[in-house]
């Protein structure tokens, strides 16, 4: 169904993009793998990824927080002539808004947002000549609903819902979409870490930490996983979903319907 497609995917080496980037690859799609991560894991994982789908793969180091870099790998680098983006590389921060670290909002803003505007509109002119694009921008139910201690995180993502209405809206009468996925729970290395810290804020087990983060918030009491979050960005780029745009769909195990 994406042969013949290439898609960049931010944030593939961990995680939600990871998944995101397996799924796309399954159904034929050029992979443009980004994030961070040490220079043999990320060479064994561009292997397993051309050993198993059989399609191209490149990866691109491109620190998300810098618009220059952003620039250059769309202008010179693996980022040229995208069909699809899914924007998803995300950080989190966690502190009562009176003693947020400066740097850590601006930091949060950069990544969560403001690459999404930038990789968008470096992305679009290619889109818009060829009259075929998918936009998928992986915000969070955080762009819904508020939490608290997460003011930088809300904010973000509550812009990148704001951000994919918009674009869609732009684009409405040509043959390129733009949507975001808010996902609840997921356990990835972003959301371990908040189970840790509450294990040890409690002094309980990582188990029970686990539990209580899951009933606080989500009614399923499970975890929605990368691999669904990646069948449901792949739903979004396949031609069923041309009619679907500037969507916010939560896949959040009920959280945002209570
Ligand atoms: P993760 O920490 O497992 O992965 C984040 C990825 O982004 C990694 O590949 C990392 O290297 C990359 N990254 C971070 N900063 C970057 C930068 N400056 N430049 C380039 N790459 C950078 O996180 P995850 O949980 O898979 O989150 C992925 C996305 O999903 C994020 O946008 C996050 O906000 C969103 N999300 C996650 C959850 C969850 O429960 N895990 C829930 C809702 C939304």
């Amino acid at each position: 169904m994406l042969a013949g497609k290439r898609a960049l995917v931010t944030g593939s080496t961990s995680g939600i993009g990871l998944g995101i980037a397996k799924s796309l690859a399954s159904r034929g799609a050029a992979i443009v793998l980004n994030g961070f991560g040490d220079s043999k894991d990320v060479e064994a994982l561009c292997k397993q990824f051309h050993d198993t789908y059989k399609v191209n793969v490149d990866y691109t180091p491109c620190d998300l927080s810098s618009p220059s870099q952003i620039e250059a790998l769309f202008t010179n680098g693996p980022a040229k002539d995208l069909d699809v983006l899914v924007n998803n590389a995300g950080i989190q921060h966690v502190a009562p808004v009176d003693t947020f670290p400066v740097s850590m909002w601006d930091k949060v803003i950069a990544v969560n947002l403001s690459s999404v505007f930038h990789t968008t509109r470096l992305a679009l002119p290619g889109m818009r000549r060829q009259n075929w694009g998918r936009i998928v921008n992986i915000a969070s139910v955080h762009g819904l609903v508020g939490s608290v201690e997460k003011s930088a995180y809300v904010s973000s993502k509550h812009g990148v819902v704001g951000f994919t209405k918009t674009v869609a809206l732009e684009l409405a009468k040509t043959g390129v979409t733009c949507n975001a996925i808010c996902p609840g729970w997921v356990l990835t290395p972003l959301v371990q870490r908040q189970i840790d810290a509450k294990a040890s804020a409690g002094k309980i087990s990582n188990a029970e930490a686990q539990t209580l983060l899951l009933q606080e918030k989500q009614p399923s009491l499970q975890f929605a996983t990368p691999e669904s979050l990646g069948e449901l960005a792949s739903f979004l780029c396949s031609d069923a979903a041309n009619e679907i745009r500037g969507v916010a769909w939560a896949c959040d195990g009920g959280w945002t319907a209570q």
